[in-house]
């Protein structure tokens, strides 16, 4: 119908003759990150062509996809020109150009998940909105205008007060708290500012995060991956439990919420429902994150299929596999760079080194452009009989060198 979709009809046609993949769709991803990377990874065993659009010359996922188009996934341009090669769009970033999603979408171009939940979450405060029109509990929230309309905030839900930034957030760079209300000013300076677009939510006293992974599939049909625990360290996210700990009937709970909330969004992929289990037994959502999600990792090694093959599955309208876990227990950790360049590649890599030596314990490296500080450059997933087996494993690779007696 546009020129967007009969350019990626020829280009379907041009493959005609050759043997074909599970599908013949060309799967777009905006972004090439280690998620895209992973996403290529799982492309590759069924033979689906993955290409993706990232500025980065050598981003992750540049040398593992069918193309790499260097472009932004910001440049309407850009994707526009993207959106020819490929005939369905999803992402591994969800801070796209959204208003080029939905001008695709109108001329025919199919986003999945729909641009509509793409514009949802990328604005924390109107996935906030969205969810609690929805019904979804969620800790009390509040757009913030000025230092008036944000101490205000503070009288009403207390301190600590967490503070965060609409648009933009990963790994908590867009969150400070204020303890008090004189730490508020320092807290939105350190956030840019009251124009950069702030709002606050109420402290969530939680006992623990749990994550759980939603499938949906073009033909809406839904499945959950088991109920993780996930641990933050400075708002990173620094290891997944997979399964939870938790009783019975949090588990039930917790992917009740995380069912209702995927639900009230629109498309087929995996979708991440970040939550918190409070002092009080409640499960209130924290976000939402429309693509494959750190806490699904070890989903790789763990699960009757990976959250990867099942956002592909998902978006070019395959089955969606069993996400049931294949082993007891399962142990992510995420490797940060503990340092800029050469040194932070050393450290990282002993700590790959010694996880080669242990049974059960997989290495990822993103093969990033450069390792910097605080930002992830790998993981590794430790899997094995049971959750004190395989957090003891992990503990052997994270034991301190000097303390080790050779
Ligand atoms: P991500 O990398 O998951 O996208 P993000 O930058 O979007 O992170 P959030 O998920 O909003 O950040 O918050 C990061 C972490 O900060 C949470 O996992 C939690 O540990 C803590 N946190 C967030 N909101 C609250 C809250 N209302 N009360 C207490 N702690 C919170
Ligand atoms: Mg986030
Ligand atoms: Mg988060």
């Amino acid at each position: 119908s546009c020129t967007a979709s009969s350019d990626a009809a020829d280009r379907g046609r041009k493959d005609e003759s050759a043997v074909h993949g599970v599908s013949e769709t060309i799967v777009g991803v905006l972004g090439g990150g280690q998620l895209g990377r992973m996403l290529c990874q799982a492309a590759s065993q069924m033979a689906i062509k993955v290409v993706v659009l990232d500025p980065l010359e050598n981003c992750p996922a540049s040398a593992l996809s069918y193309e790499h188009m260097v472009g932004s996934f910001t440049d309407s341009a850009a994707i526009f020109e993207f959106a020819k090669r490929c005939q369905v769009l999803t992402v591994e970033i969800e801070h796209v150009d959204v208003i080029t999603l939905e001008k695709l979408e109108e001329q025919g171009v199919d986003c999945q998940p729909k641009a509509s939940t793409i514009r949802i979450i990328q604005d924390k405060y109107l996935q906030k909105v969205h969810f609690s029109r929805h019904g979804i509990p969620l800790p009390e929230f509040m757009q913030i205008d000025d230092l008036e309309s944000a101490k205000r905030a503070g009288d009403l839900f207390g301190y600590p007060l967490m503070i965060k930034s609409k648009r933009l957030a990963y790994d908590g760079r867009g969150n400070a708290v204020a303890k008090s209300e004189e730490e508020i000013f320092s807290a939105v300076t350190a956030l840019g500012g009251f124009n950069r677009g702030l709002y606050v939510e109420k402290w969530a006293s939680f006992t623990k995060e749990l994550a759980v992974i939603v499938a949906r599939g073009r033909d809406n049909s839904l499945n959950c991956y088991p109920v993780v625990e996930t641990i933050h360290k400075e708002n990173i996210c620094h290891i997944v439990r997979a399964p939870a700990s938790v009783p019975w009937r949090i588990k039930e709970l917790a992917t009740d919420v995380a069912r209702r909330a995927v639900t009230s969004l629109e498309g087929a992929g995996v979708f991440a429902v970040e939550l918190f289990l409070t002092t009080d037994g409640q499960v209130l959502l924290n976000e939402v994150a429309p693509r494959p999600h750190n806490s699904g990792h070890h989903t790789i090694e763990s699960c009757l299929t990976s959250q990867y093959e099942q956002h592909l599955r998902a978006v070019v309208g395959l089955p969606l596999g069993d996400p049931s876990m294949k082993t007891p227990a399962a142990i992510m950790y995420n490797i940060l760079g503990e340092d800029e360049g050469e040194p932070g590649f050393f450290l990282a890599n002993q700590l790959i080194r010694k996880a080669l030596t242990v049974p059960g314990a997989s290495v990822h490296w993103y093969d990033k452009p450069e390792v910097k500080k605080q930002r992830k450059v790998g993981h590794i997933t430790i899997v094995g009989p049971s959750m004190g087996n395989v957090e003891a494993r992990l503990d052997t690779i994270l034991k301190d060198e000097k303390s080790d007696p050779h």
